[in-house]
Protein backbone atom coordinates (compact mmCIF):
# COMPACT_ATOMS: atom_id res chain seq x y z
CA UNK A 1 0.00 0.00 0.00
CA UNK A 2 1.60 3.85 -0.97
CA UNK A 3 0.47 5.58 2.01
CA UNK A 4 2.99 7.88 0.99
CA UNK A 5 1.63 8.20 -2.27
CA UNK A 6 -1.81 8.80 -1.23
CA UNK A 7 -0.76 11.73 1.40
CA UNK A 8 0.56 13.24 -1.08
CA UNK A 9 -2.68 12.71 -3.11
CA UNK A 10 -4.84 13.73 -0.12
CA UNK A 11 -2.32 17.12 -0.07
CA UNK A 12 -2.69 17.83 -3.77
CA UNK A 13 -6.30 17.85 -3.83
CA UNK A 14 -7.29 19.20 -0.30
CA UNK A 15 -8.32 16.40 1.30
CA UNK A 16 -5.95 16.78 3.85
CA UNK A 17 -5.61 20.20 5.36
CA UNK A 18 -3.21 21.40 7.87
CA UNK A 19 -3.17 25.18 9.30
CA UNK A 20 -1.85 25.74 12.50
CA UNK A 21 -3.98 23.98 15.11
CA UNK A 22 -6.20 22.37 13.11
CA UNK A 23 -6.07 19.27 10.68
CA UNK A 24 -8.33 18.70 8.56
CA UNK A 25 -8.85 14.79 6.75
CA UNK A 26 -11.55 14.79 4.22
CA UNK A 27 -13.51 18.15 5.63
CA UNK A 28 -13.36 16.32 9.33
CA UNK A 29 -11.11 17.96 11.98
CA UNK A 30 -9.39 15.63 12.97
CA UNK A 31 -7.02 15.06 16.72
CA UNK A 32 -4.28 12.96 16.58
CA UNK A 33 -4.32 10.90 19.74
CA UNK A 34 -1.32 8.53 20.27
CA UNK A 35 -1.44 4.69 20.86
CA UNK A 36 -0.34 4.26 24.75
CA UNK A 37 -2.88 7.63 25.55
CA UNK A 38 -5.85 5.92 23.93
CA UNK A 39 -5.40 2.57 25.57
CA UNK A 40 -4.75 4.93 28.99
CA UNK A 41 -8.01 6.30 27.71
CA UNK A 42 -9.81 3.06 27.69
CA UNK A 43 -8.11 1.41 30.96
CA UNK A 44 -9.55 4.30 32.87
CA UNK A 45 -13.10 3.71 31.37
CA UNK A 46 -12.77 -0.21 32.63
CA UNK A 47 -11.50 1.19 35.86
CA UNK A 48 -13.73 3.41 36.81
CA UNK A 49 -16.93 2.55 35.07
CA UNK A 50 -18.75 -0.95 34.68
CA UNK A 51 -19.50 0.24 30.97
CA UNK A 52 -19.33 -2.95 28.50
CA UNK A 53 -15.92 -1.40 26.93
CA UNK A 54 -16.23 -3.61 23.66
CA UNK A 55 -19.94 -2.85 22.99
CA UNK A 56 -18.75 1.13 23.37
CA UNK A 57 -16.33 0.78 21.03
CA UNK A 58 -18.10 -1.01 18.37
CA UNK A 59 -21.09 1.66 18.95
CA UNK A 60 -18.48 4.12 18.51
CA UNK A 61 -16.82 2.68 15.55
CA UNK A 62 -20.29 2.08 13.54
CA UNK A 63 -20.69 6.29 14.49
CA UNK A 64 -17.48 7.09 12.58
CA UNK A 65 -18.38 4.78 9.45
CA UNK A 66 -21.72 6.71 9.35
CA UNK A 67 -19.91 9.91 9.35
CA UNK A 68 -17.64 9.01 7.11
CA UNK A 69 -20.45 7.96 4.74
CA UNK A 70 -22.86 10.79 5.57
CA UNK A 71 -20.65 13.84 4.74
CA UNK A 72 -17.72 12.09 2.42
CA UNK A 73 -19.20 9.26 0.66
CA UNK A 74 -22.40 10.77 -0.31
CA UNK A 75 -20.72 14.41 -1.12
CA UNK A 76 -18.23 12.66 -3.59
CA UNK A 77 -18.75 11.09 -7.20
CA UNK A 78 -17.09 7.57 -6.54
CA UNK A 79 -19.15 4.24 -6.79
CA UNK A 80 -19.64 2.19 -2.91
CA UNK A 81 -17.30 0.20 -3.82
CA UNK A 82 -14.60 3.02 -4.46
CA UNK A 83 -15.72 4.62 -1.15
CA UNK A 84 -14.77 1.62 0.98
CA UNK A 85 -11.36 1.61 -1.17
CA UNK A 86 -11.13 5.47 -0.05
CA UNK A 87 -12.02 4.67 3.57
CA UNK A 88 -9.70 2.25 3.61
CA UNK A 89 -6.65 4.06 2.35
CA UNK A 90 -7.93 7.00 4.42
CA UNK A 91 -7.68 4.56 7.54
CA UNK A 92 -3.91 3.52 6.66
CA UNK A 93 -2.61 7.08 6.73
CA UNK A 94 -4.68 8.04 10.45
CA UNK A 95 -2.48 4.94 10.91
CA UNK A 96 -4.34 2.30 11.74
CA UNK A 97 -2.61 -0.11 11.14
CA UNK A 98 -1.82 -2.22 7.34
CA UNK A 99 -5.74 -2.00 6.37
CA UNK A 100 -6.63 -3.94 2.77
CA UNK A 101 -9.72 -5.29 1.23
CA UNK A 102 -9.55 -9.16 1.12
CA UNK A 103 -12.29 -10.32 -0.06
CA UNK A 104 -15.45 -8.43 -1.74
CA UNK A 105 -18.06 -10.32 -3.75
CA UNK A 106 -20.95 -7.84 -4.84
CA UNK A 107 -23.60 -10.41 -3.73
CA UNK A 108 -23.28 -9.15 0.44
CA UNK A 109 -19.30 -10.45 1.51
CA UNK A 110 -16.76 -8.06 2.63
CA UNK A 111 -13.92 -9.33 4.43
CA UNK A 112 -10.95 -6.73 5.46
CA UNK A 113 -7.81 -7.11 7.02
CA UNK A 114 -5.19 -5.30 9.50
CA UNK A 115 -2.26 -5.87 9.79
CA UNK A 116 0.27 -4.59 12.71
CA UNK A 117 -2.20 -2.32 14.59
CA UNK A 118 -0.77 -0.41 16.90
CA UNK A 119 -3.02 -0.85 19.10
CA UNK A 120 -2.21 -4.58 19.74
CA UNK A 121 1.08 -3.77 21.41
CA UNK A 122 -0.06 -1.37 24.12
CA UNK A 123 -3.48 -3.81 24.75
CA UNK A 124 -1.00 -6.12 25.14
CA UNK A 125 1.10 -4.29 27.67
CA UNK A 126 -1.82 -3.56 29.65
CA UNK A 127 -3.09 -5.13 32.81
CA UNK A 128 -6.74 -4.16 32.80
CA UNK A 129 -7.41 -4.51 29.36
CA UNK A 130 -8.42 -8.31 28.11
CA UNK A 131 -5.57 -10.47 26.24
CA UNK A 132 -7.89 -13.47 25.55
CA UNK A 133 -10.49 -12.18 23.10
CA UNK A 134 -10.93 -10.08 19.33
CA UNK A 135 -10.22 -6.45 20.61
CA UNK A 136 -10.98 -4.83 17.04
CA UNK A 137 -14.53 -3.47 18.07
CA UNK A 138 -14.09 0.18 17.18
CA UNK A 139 -12.66 -1.03 13.19
CA UNK A 140 -15.46 -3.53 12.76
CA UNK A 141 -18.01 -0.88 13.89
CA UNK A 142 -16.81 1.73 11.08
CA UNK A 143 -16.79 -1.24 8.39
CA UNK A 144 -19.83 -2.02 9.58
CA UNK A 145 -21.56 0.89 8.67
CA UNK A 146 -19.50 1.48 5.41
CA UNK A 147 -20.81 -2.35 4.52
CA UNK A 148 -24.32 -1.09 5.54
CA UNK A 149 -24.23 1.57 3.09
CA UNK A 150 -21.69 -0.74 0.30
CA UNK A 151 -24.49 -3.11 0.11
CA UNK A 152 -27.56 -0.44 1.11
CA UNK A 153 -28.59 -3.68 3.83
CA UNK A 154 -28.62 -4.78 6.92
CA UNK A 155 -25.56 -6.73 7.53
CA UNK A 156 -23.85 -8.58 10.47
CA UNK A 157 -20.68 -8.44 11.41
CA UNK A 158 -17.49 -10.67 13.04
CA UNK A 159 -14.32 -10.18 13.80
CA UNK A 160 -12.80 -13.61 12.85
CA UNK A 161 -9.38 -13.79 12.96
CA UNK A 162 -7.38 -11.08 15.45
CA UNK A 163 -3.40 -10.65 16.15
CA UNK A 164 -4.79 -10.27 19.57
CA UNK A 165 -5.21 -13.89 19.70
CA UNK A 166 -2.16 -14.07 17.74
CA UNK A 167 -3.41 -15.07 14.52
CA UNK A 168 -1.60 -13.42 11.42
CA UNK A 169 -3.71 -10.70 11.17
CA UNK A 170 -7.18 -9.45 11.85
CA UNK A 171 -9.96 -10.30 9.42
CA UNK A 172 -13.30 -8.41 9.95
CA UNK A 173 -16.26 -10.56 7.82
CA UNK A 174 -19.27 -8.29 6.85
CA UNK A 175 -22.14 -9.59 5.47
CA UNK A 176 -25.76 -9.34 3.88
CA UNK A 177 -28.02 -10.34 6.66
ZN1 LIG B 1 -7.93 -7.73 15.87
Amino acid sequence: MAVKGLIEDLLRSNAMNYEEGRLDILGIPGVVIPAPTYVKLLEEIVERTDTDLMEMLFETGKYHGKIAVDDVGRGNKTTRRQFVEQAINTGNVMGMGELKVEKYEPEGILLVSITDSPLNEFFKKSDSLPDDQVIHYFFRGVMHSISENLFDSEIKSSEEKCQNLGDEKCVIKCEIL
